[in-house]
């Protein structure tokens, strides 16, 4: 139990932080200091929003865009706080609070973005900045302005803003209820195990095992948790295929085991409020009112990407399926292949047919070896140099780097949490204490990474998979889109980008991991320290495409569900299993592989919405990381300085500067073109209708 903390002074959350670079003091702040600083920080930044609104002023650039720009520090501050905690360490007591503030955040977002005086005024601006004299920094913060009080129904009539507000409300409510659901069915559920059941899996496996029981109370014992990490390694080393179905149904059904963390209700009245606001916003469907603001700006322009891979890889999966069929037959299996069985066979061929497996090459990815390879990455590209800190964070596991330039310069503060917890969402995700901004001083950005990779024993090295190193450098491509962040105005500061351009700087920091002289060099044995031999890296390095018909399937079926999902006019009274079922159907889904997230646990789509009628963002954004990633490779260099820096001045470091096609065509000279992702995938010699 927390008690309320008696006065003000006594609530670090209050006070000014002025400890190892300005970090909250994480160890003094307890949960009953939220409330109270969240009610405080609204209050002020209310304060702020109708003193701009009632300026007698005629309204101008600094009274009315700066001032917003410069207005809301202070909650700004207690949110990004708070939220870290209820993604990467919460608790009841956290959560409750979450529910608590969730719709008063939503109810203050409303009291901005549908104040009318305070529309007016930006409206007022927006239809004279040709005569404002601006420079293209502030015309775009304008813009920007304008088109989020437009897009959030300023201009709307009273009575359909009442309606959005309330729409927006419950939101809100029920995206914060959805992730905590999914949170509540991750927890609650551990294979616990025998020494003699784990048939197949290798040392690092079992040694996760043992952590994870020990973790929740039982050591001696074995568990597999819902944790990407755990579950997805259970599935590709067990000889148990009993066991492999029975984790396997665990890991799918989450958000959808009836009681009170079920989704599916929860679902039904998103999607149906999510219309309503588009309609009431002169929008078709959700889908097009979210892709508006985006780089693909249709849903018919997002479908028309996902169509030109989705018959490639439903051919190359099906190939892949009956090579793992005869793999089956072969050994004498009669049965035919179910999706529980499908990593399991997968690996075996992999390993038959490159002569590789994951338990050999996982022993040269040590975590604090990737860790660095991220680094020389980034000194290599950027000039920057990443030195460890010793500041005390909000769980022993988060570490921190402070991060410099060339000149020896402070660009960042860095910190990574890398581990599975209980007390942590799963997925990985880059996020910020504080984002970079000039308008109140040089305001430097504190950024964080979050994974789940599986801790290990006391003693043993972190050892990720080939997958788990790609996930460290795609949050870590996010975060220096963050820490690299070199703009004036807060708005556009780092990663506030449209979600179909933002994948793009974390997508394309992945290709410098499979660079061989990264590998070569950081690619070590945890026991002996070598190099990887160079034939087992070229191997490696020609698997790339293997089973790639799976992932582009598993994850291009999320993609047009979640816009099918979207684009429904009305889905009053939605049955969801039955319109995942249907429209699976519709899209001649293989029976032998499920969405990477099924809808009940699809927290991209439905814990806060980042990315609802968005989950395409991820492809389109890999036609422009895989487009990009050739410029390099066409200098012959994968670390080419000029080609660096123009990424950086366009893409890393400007973030919401210019409009994505603008800021792309900067950095390429050109628009790219769908080709280097489907040669990426292996898709290339596969035509559009599945025929090669
Ligand atoms: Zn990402």
């Amino acid at each position: 139990m927390t008690r309320a903390p008696s006065s003000d002074t006594q609530n670090p959350l209050f006070a000014t932080w002025t400890g190892s670079f300005e970090l909250p003091p994480f160890a003094r702040i307890e949960p009953g200091h939220f409330r109270p600083a969240f009610d405080r920080a609204l209050a002020a930044h209310r304060a702020e929003i109708n003193a701009i609104a009632a300026d007698v002023a005629v309204p101008g650039f600094d009274n009315t865009i700066g001032a917003l720009e410069k207005s809301g520090h202070e909650l700004e501050r207690v949110a990004n706080v708070f939220f870290l905690l209820t993604g990467a360490n919460t608790s009841d007591e956290i959560e409750a609070i979450e529910r608590d503030v969730s719709p008063l955040l939503a109810r203050h977002s409303n009291a901005l973005y549908l104040n009318r005086a305070l529309y007016a005024r930006i409206d007022d601006l927006y239809k004279r900045r040709d005569t404002l004299g601006l420079n293209a920094e502030r015309a775009r913060v304008l813009e920007r302005y304008h088109t989020r009080f437009v897009r959030a129904g300023a201009a709307l009539e009273k009575a359909a803003q009442e309606r959005l507000a309330a729409i927006n409300e419950r939101l809100a409510s029920l995206g914060t209820q959805f992730g905590q659901n999914v949170l509540a069915d991750e927890k609650s559920f551990a294979l616990m195990l025998e020494e003699s059941d784990l048939g197949g899996l290798p040392d690092f496996a079992r040694a996760a095992a043992r952590a994870a029981a020990e973790e929740r109370g039982q050591p001696g014992k074995y568990a597999i948790t819902l944790a990407r990490s755990s579950v997805e390694t259970f599935l590709q080393f067990s000889s148990r295929r009993d066991l492999r179905e029975k984790i396997f149904k665990a890991w799918i059904r989450r958000g959808e085991n009836g009681g009170i963390t079920d989704n599916r209700a929860l679902i039904g009245e998103m999607v149906a409020l999510r219309a309503e606001r588009a309609k009431l916003l002169g929008f078709a469907s959700f889908a097009d009112y979210r892709l508006d603001d985006q780089m693909a700006k249709t849903p018919a322009a997002a479908r028309g990407l996902l169509d030109e891979v989705w018959g490639r890889a439903r051919a190359k999966a099906a190939a892949e399926r009956d090579a793992l069929h005869a793999l089956v037959a072969e050994e004498g299996g009669n049965f035919a292949l179910a999706p529980h069985d499908w990593r399991y066979y997968a690996e075996k061929l992999r390993k038959s047919k490159f002569d590789l497996d994951e338990a050999e090459i996982k022993r040269y990815f040590q975590l604090d070896k990737m860790i660095e390879a991220a680094f020389e990455t980034a000194r290599r590209l950027f000039g920057l140099t990443f030195a460890p800190v010793a500041v005390p964070l909000y769980h022993p596991d988060a570490r921190a780097w402070e991060v410099t330039d060339e000149q020896g310069r402070h660009i960042a503060l860095f910190i990574g949490d890398y581990f599975a917890r209980s007390s942590k969402h799963s997925g990985a995700w880059m996020t910020s204490l504080r984002d970079q901004q000039k308008l109140s001083g040089d305001v430097r950005p504190i950024v964080l990474t979050v994974c789940n990779f599986s801790k290990p024993a006391a003693g043993e090295p972190a050892l990720l998979s080939f997958d788990d190193a790609r996930t460290l450098f795609h949050e870590f491509g996010h975060a220096l889109h963050g820490m690299l962040s070199n703009v004036t105005y807060p708005l556009l500061a780092g990663t506030a980008v449209p979600s179909d351009f933002v994948e793009l700087p974390s997508q394309l920091y992945e290709h410098w991991l499979e660079v061989p002289e990264i590998l070569k060099q950081y690619a070590r044995h945890a026991r002996t320290g070598q190099p990887m031999p160079k034939a087992l890296l070229d191997r490696l390095l020609a698997t790339r495409t293997f089973n790639q018909g799976f992932a582009t399937v598993e994850y291009t079926a999320c993609a047009l569900v979640d816009l099918d999902l979207h684009s429904l006019p009305d889905s009053a009274a939605l049955d969801v299993t039955e319109f995942e079922r249907m429209d699976l159907e519709r899209i001649a889904m293989p029976a032998e592989i499920v969405m990477r997230h099924r809808l009940p646990h699809f927290q991209h789509l439905f814990s806060g919405g980042g990315y609802a009628a968005g989950y395409y963002s991820y492809m389109w954004s890999e036609v422009l990381d895989a487009d990009a990633f050739a410029a390099f490779e066409e200098t012959g260099d994968a670390f080419d300085p000029v080609t660096a820096k123009r990424l950086r001045d366009f893409v890393y470091s400007a973030g919401n500067l210019r409009e994505p096609a603008k800021a792309y065509e900067a950095f390429r000279g050109r628009l790219p073109t769908v080709d280097a992702l489907l040669k990426k995938r292996g898709l290339a010699d596969i035509g559009a209708d599945g025929h090669s």
